[in-house]
């Protein structure tokens, strides 16, 4: 087949573009992308082995070579891994998969300075193309496991690409980047300097599993070429002592294995001794997914046996409501061959979850004990998906509850907590109240506010849609119900003024005529029409029965098709 040359599509152009004008100040990071990457490959094949033995590759020596050739200024990384067939290299590579691609580039218009997207693009992970930051020209070339023809793809990354097939690649993926020139007065970024690569992968990849090999210079005639040696520790950090370990290196493990470029809100360590032993290294994100309510949100953590990555995204380690949270399991007693079937099922497993589920709302209980700020980004992130636990995991509830909070009338920008509210109720007031809606603003300007308001009772101003789930399912709180001020009767004489006797009777005879004729003409659209002592400004208000699917409720209903 001859070279043919492609287009990159639109949203991988621009981001191209910005990594070849780089405004992203630490280039270093374009390391640490394409050894993630490798890693990936290689954890991928041996998995593919495991599951298919037919498969016809060596798979004793799985490693990642760095390759410096400093007279033609290229930098290979090389592993022997997966691989990629000719469709998926230009599927994977030619165009950009993730959908907060485009709400990236969005908001890298709207920053208007370097500065402000120097931030944003360290907050996006852009993998492979971050190649492009300090190479001209990047070829790949890589060979599937299993399949006898390879694929050359290069770039100069400036709008199109190039694939042809190659007869004898060897079996895995080799990027091979041709550096830009380096500045004379400034060693700091040239990447064809050895102890700068070095220092690059103990930085950023010590952590990796698989050893990173550098690939000596050619020696001199006659003198022994040495042995390749090998830059990362590829000890497990879970494996080390919690005091050896440094936050930046728990970051960069974070970051590799989330795809995230952000650090980590929150780290967490647990340590299971006894029959079924396991660690854990958990991680909050600073920032929830774009697609955290999405369908196909790949949720999970990672599961290793005894140092051996065995699977991602194993969902059976936490309970739905927490999966933003990322992180590695490794248990000492599982099977190398263990099956998502095998884990529904097995009882060790399900003791593992419900430890961990405690640890991570513990943490979060911490959190909001000691550090204010933390927890608020952390509630304004994922408060609306750990609530959904509220409805589906009745054993945590109460642990989930006392990390919740709520907008409230009683403060514009502080939310409150239930027993905050419950502390400032009136006296005499029983019940605690909220009222569900799409904004904080329209909930306030809601009639159904205007009594509550006058009189100085807080509302709670509930806008997730899980609000309207949760507090049906929850019901009370020490023993105050919770009511929705938009449902049924709401009788707040004796938490105002008490309205004289009689009078409602004979304001209800007054108007007789008048609510008859109303309901006669309404009743289409309303059971009842009555007077009420909830409004003070408004005419009118449209409530439902105590039992009835508020308006919210069943937009989110039928928005999920029922
Ligand atoms: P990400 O790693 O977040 O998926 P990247 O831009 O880093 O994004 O890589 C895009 C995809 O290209 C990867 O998901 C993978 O499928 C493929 N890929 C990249 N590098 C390699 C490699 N060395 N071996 C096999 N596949 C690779
Ligand atoms: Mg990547």
């Amino acid at each position: 087949m001859p070279t043919e040359t492609f287009e990159f599509q639109v949203e991988a152009r621009q981001l191209l573009q910005l990594m070849i004008h780089s405004v992203y100040s630490n280039k270093d990071v374009f390391l640490r992308e394409l050894v993630s990457n490798a890693s990936d490959a290689l954890d991928k094949l041996r998995l593919e082995k495991l599951r298919d033995d037919t498969l016809d590759v060596d798979v004793s020596d799985l490693h990642i070579e760095l390759e410096i050739d400093k007279d033609a200024r290229t930098l290979t990384v090389r592993d022997n891994g997966i691989g990629m067939s000719y469709d998926e290299v230009g599927q994977l590579i030619g165009t950009i998969a993730n959908s907060g691609t485009a709400t990236f580039l969005q908001e890298l218009k709207e920053a208007q300075d370097a500065a402000g997207a120097d931030q944003l693009i360290g907050q996006f992970g852009v993998g492979f193309y971050s190649a492009f930051m300090v190479a001209d020209e990047v070829t790949l070339l890589t060979r599937r496991a299993g399949e006898s023809q390879g694929t050359r793809w290069s770039s100069r990354g400036e709008g199109t690409y190039t694939l042809e097939t190659v007869d004898d690649a060897p079996q895995g993926t080799a990027v091979t980047l041709h550096l830009k020139p380096a500045d004379p007065e400034n060693q700091l970024h040239d990447y064809t300097v050895t102890w700068k690569i070095k220092e690059i992968v103990k930085r950023y990849s010590d952590f990796i599993t698989w050893p990173i090999r550098l690939v000596p210079q050619k020696a001199g005639d006659g003198d022994e070429t040495p042995e390749p040696e090998t830059l990362n520790s590829q000890k497990a950090l879970w494996a080390r002592s919690r005091e050896e370990v440094t936050d930046d290196e728990y970051h960069e493990l974070y970051k590799h294995i989330s795809h995230d470029w952000r650090d980590p809100l929150e780290t967490i360590r647990l340590q299971a001794e006894g029959t079924f032993e396991y660690q854990a290294l958990l991680f909050v994100p600073s920032h929830a997914p774009h697609d955290l309510f999405t369908q196909g949100y790949q949720r999970g953590l990672q599961l290793y046996v005894k140092r051996v990555f065995i699977m991602d995204d194993c969902e059976e380690l936490l309970p739905p409501y927490l999966r933003f949270v990322k992180g590695v399991v490794d248990a000492a007693d599982l099977s190398l061959n263990v099956s998502r079937e095998i884990l529904q099922q097995d009882r060790h497993i399900r003791m593992m979850r419900s430890r961990l589920t405690k640890k991570v709302l513990s943490t979060v209980k911490d959190m909001k004990a000691k550090d204010t700020d933390r927890y608020a980004t952390f509630w304004r992130e994922f408060g609306a998906v750990l609530k959904e636990g509220l409805v589906t995991d009745a054993e945590n509830r109460d642990a989930i509850l006392a990390v919740a909070s709520f907008a409230s009338t009683h403060a514009d920008d502080e939310p409150t907590t239930l027993k905050g509210y419950v502390e400032r109720m009136k006296d005499g007031q029983e019940d605690i109240y909220y009222l569900t809606g799409d904004s904080r603003q329209s909930i306030e300007n809601s009639p159904h506010m205007e009594a509550f308001r006058a009189k100085g009772i807080e509302v709670l101003l509930l806008t997730d849609p899980v609000d309207e789930v949760w507090v049906d399912a929850v019901g009370e709180f020490e023993g105050k119900r919770l009511r929705s001020v938009a449902k049924g009767e709401i009788d707040l004489g004796a938490e105002g003024e008490e309205k004289k006797d009689g009078e409602r009777e004979k304001q209800a005879e007054e108007y007789g005529g008048l609510l008859g004729w109303m309901k006669e003409r309404l009743e289409e659209d309303v059971k009842e029409v009555r007077l009420s002592a909830r409004l003070t400004t408004s005419p009118a208000c449209l409530v439902s029965d105590a039992h009835d699917l508020t308006p919210a409720l069943e937009n989110m209903y039928r928005a999920m098709g029922q």
